[in-house]
């Protein structure tokens, strides 16, 4: 089985990357679980794939709450059989240099970025251990890769899953398990927004987002290539940034 014809939950689906995701897909054939906190988006975006001839459902999911993780897991198993693949790639960034001691912000960003990841891993892998085969992908970031001022929390939040990632793989060779981590660079979404709280910061924030960012859509597309592997093919890394990127 490819893309096609898989059930494949996606977190953070409200907006930018998991709306992209979610979108190509389901243009694909995957049936698509979608959560995220905003539910009318989430509802909007079920609308126009199904009016496209797709398959999708969607329940609110906060992924800093455990059960949320396991009812999106639930919702995909009792609607489509089963669960394939699940694309955790909800996640926050809140900039700053680490002298600021923006207590609050990294709390918020190893709730998000790393509880996050680990609450879907606790929901899907009885899941995927029960069928006999499944698919955990992760978004992570260039920042993890390129460490740069005033992103030091949110990368170490980033390379935090990559190598949650990576042990989880060396733990999980019997065949049942794939996981993939994506790294975008810099991708035109909402994210920047949300990042910066220093209005002039996030206005230059914004404009370089704009003069250099990628579309989300090319980093769906390197989602819909790991997935669409055979199943004896794991793709472990894939870094996807514009081609100017630093
Ligand atoms: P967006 O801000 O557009 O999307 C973030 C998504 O995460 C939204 O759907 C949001 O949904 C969801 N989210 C945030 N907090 C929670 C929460 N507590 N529970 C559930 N969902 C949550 O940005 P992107 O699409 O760019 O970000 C997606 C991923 O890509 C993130 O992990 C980010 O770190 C990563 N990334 C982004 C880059 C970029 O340049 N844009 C670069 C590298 C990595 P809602 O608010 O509705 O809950």
């Amino acid at each position: 089985m490819t893309v096609q014809g898989k059930v494949i939950a996606i977190t953070g689906a409200s907006s930018g990357i998991g709306e992209a995701t979610a979108r190509h897909l389901a243009s694909l054939g995957a049936a698509v679980v979608l959560g995220a906190r905003r539910t009318e988006r989430l509802d909007r975006l079920v609308g126009e794939i199904e009016a496209a001839g797709g398959e999708a459902v969607a329940t609110r999911v906060d992924v800093t709450d455990p059960d949320d993780l396991h009812s999106l897991v639930n919702l995909g198993v009792e609607r489509f059989g089963r669960l394939d693949v699940l694309v955790g790639n909800a996640g926050i960034s809140k900039i700053s240099p680490v002298a600021d001691l923006d207590v609050e912000g990294w709390s918020a960003m190893v709730d998000v970025n790393v509880k996050g990841v680990l609450h879907g891993i606790a929901a899907a892998l009885p899941v995927f251990r029960r069928q006999g085969g499944g698919h955990l992908v992760t978004v992570v970031s260039t920042s993890g890769l390129k460490i740069v001022p005033t992103q030091a929390v949110y990368a170490g939040t980033k390379n935090a899953v990559r190598t949650l990632l990576e042990g989880l793989r060396q733990e999980s060779t019997d065949g049942v398990l794939r996981t993939t981590s994506i790294s975008p660079g810099y991708v035109r979404t909402e994210f920047v927004d949300n990042a910066v709280d220093d209005p002039a910061a996030r206005e230059q924030a914004k404009r370089n987002m704009a003069e250099l960012g990628i579309e989300p859509s090319a980093v769906a597309r390197a989602i819909a290539f790991a997935i669409d592997q055979p199943e004896d093919v794991e793709i472990g890394d894939l870094t996807i940034r514009p081609t100017r990127q630093g």
